[in-house]
């Protein structure tokens, strides 16, 4: 049995970033990496822009001016202010040539077709113009290569007008879900039967990772059918996820059938809680993991080490789930010596263990936004005590 960094270490050194990319619409590439360095194809704004809405003015002494003409949004606006010149502008507006500042309504008032500053109120050059080319140049580096393209970074490619853009292949997911007790929601709970979660669970942090193409199959805890599933996923895939059946029970044949297809283990058993039957192996194409079953072990396992694993196949960085240390609000008195992930809530810069523990239990996790790591040599810790905070992704 090996420690929790060493199986981390494993999962990295055997895990390499997918090199292949693919041309994809920007509104569809949230989760992807983006695979080139982009640079913007125009200057942002694309021309002088009003901030706010309000008057553009010439400067004269009088600080009052004449309002001529009017710029709204998406006008191409083609006049010239002159000397006592005002033009009524709104936001996001061409500014007209010859306007030194946009002045707010708010510090205007306007007689007819004159207007005058308030209390006073005096503007400065260049005040409230978004100048063009101010946000970047064109030809200036936007994006980095490598960057995980999130809503923020969808909209700022949208708006330099790119349609597609050039992104790492996300890497294909297989999943297949082993156990004879299993049933689908929909279907009445027959005796003896549970529902399923641990296909929705995985499908659903896959999604967190951009990765919405998961093939799915089901396997009775029998060792030909198993073998057979999983020998077709693992021609078909770069990433196997099995679930359940990993453990030491008479029904649990996963392991024996990814040995006799010349799965190469990596790891077994890691020194953990939950998750301590987790294994990791890879052949020619596929990277292999076999997650305990229950529910929360599954889960714990996918975010601590599949998820920085298909972070790196992407190219994205931070491939760790973010760490914090943080006083803890409970003392603990750790009864194992294993490394423990307690599901546990940050609030208040502090971090409290949740009720429910157990590994089959999902009600806590449901609450949870992060872990609390407890290192296997740690026996106990008192309230207050600085722990290692895992956080968990939210939306
Ligand atoms: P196993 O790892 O196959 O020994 O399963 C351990 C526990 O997890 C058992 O109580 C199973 O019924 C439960 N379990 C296994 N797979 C699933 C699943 N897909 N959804 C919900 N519970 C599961
Ligand atoms: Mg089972």
């Amino acid at each position: 049995m090996i420690s929790v960094e060493e199986a981390k270490d494993l999962v990295l050194q055997n895990t390499n970033p997918i090199l292949e990319t693919i041309s994809i619409q920007v509104s569809k590439s949230l989760g992807y990496c983006i695979a080139q360095d982009i640079f913007a194809p125009l200057n942002l704004p694309p021309f002088n822009q009003s901030n706010v809405d309000g008057y553009a003015v010439k400067f004269n002494s009088t600080n009052t001016w004449k309002v001529i003409q009017e710029s709204k949004a998406g006008d191409a606006t083609n006049f010239e202010l002159n000397v006592g010149d005002a033009c009524r502008i709104f936001t996001g507006a061409m500014v007209p040539k010859g306007a030194d500042a946009v002045i707010m309504q708010e510090n205007c008032v306007r007689e007819k077709d004159l207007i005058t500053c308030v209390n006073n109120f005096s503007s400065k050059l260049g005040e409230h113009i978004r100048l063009e080319g101010e946000e970047i140049k064109k030809g200036d580096l936007a994006i980095l290569k490598n960057t995980n393209i999130n809503p923020s970074v969808i909209s700022f490619l949208a708006s330099m007008g790119l349609q597609n853009i050039s992104v790492y292949k996300q890497p294909s997911v297989v999943i297949i879900v082993t156990g004879n007790e299993l049933q689908q929601a929909g279907e009445a709970l027959q005796i003896g039967k549970v529902y399923d979660s641990n296909s929705h669970t995985l499908t659903a942090a896959l999604q967190f990772l951009g990765i919405n193409d998961v093939q799915i199959y089901f396997a009775n805890d029998d060792k030909n059918s198993l073998k057979s599933v999983v020998e077709k996923a693992l021609f078909n895939t770069d990433v196997l996820l099995l679930s359940g059946g990993i453990s030491v029970g008479d029904y649990d044949f996963v392991e024996e059938v990814l040995q006799e297809l010349k799965v190469e283990k990596i790891f077994y058993k890691v020194a953990q809680k939950p998750g301590k039957p987790l294994f990791f192996g890879k052949n020619k194409k596929s990277l292999v993991f076999a997650l305990p079953g229950n529910p929360a072990s599954t889960l714990t396992c996918f975010y601590e080490y599949v998820f920085p694993a298909i972070k790196k196949m992407q190219g994205k960085s931070n491939l760790f789930l973010q760490k914090q240390t943080l006083p803890i609000t409970q003392s603990i008195n750790k009864t194992n010596s294993l490394a423990n992930f307690l599901k546990a809530k940050v609030f208040n810069s502090k971090v409290e263990p949740l009720t429910g523990q157990q590994s089959f239990m999902m009600k806590s996790f449901a609450q949870a936004n992060a872990f609390i790591y407890l290192p296997a040599q740690v026996t106990s810790v008192q309230i207050g005590d600085e722990v290692e905070v895992h956080l968990l992704p939210e939306n």
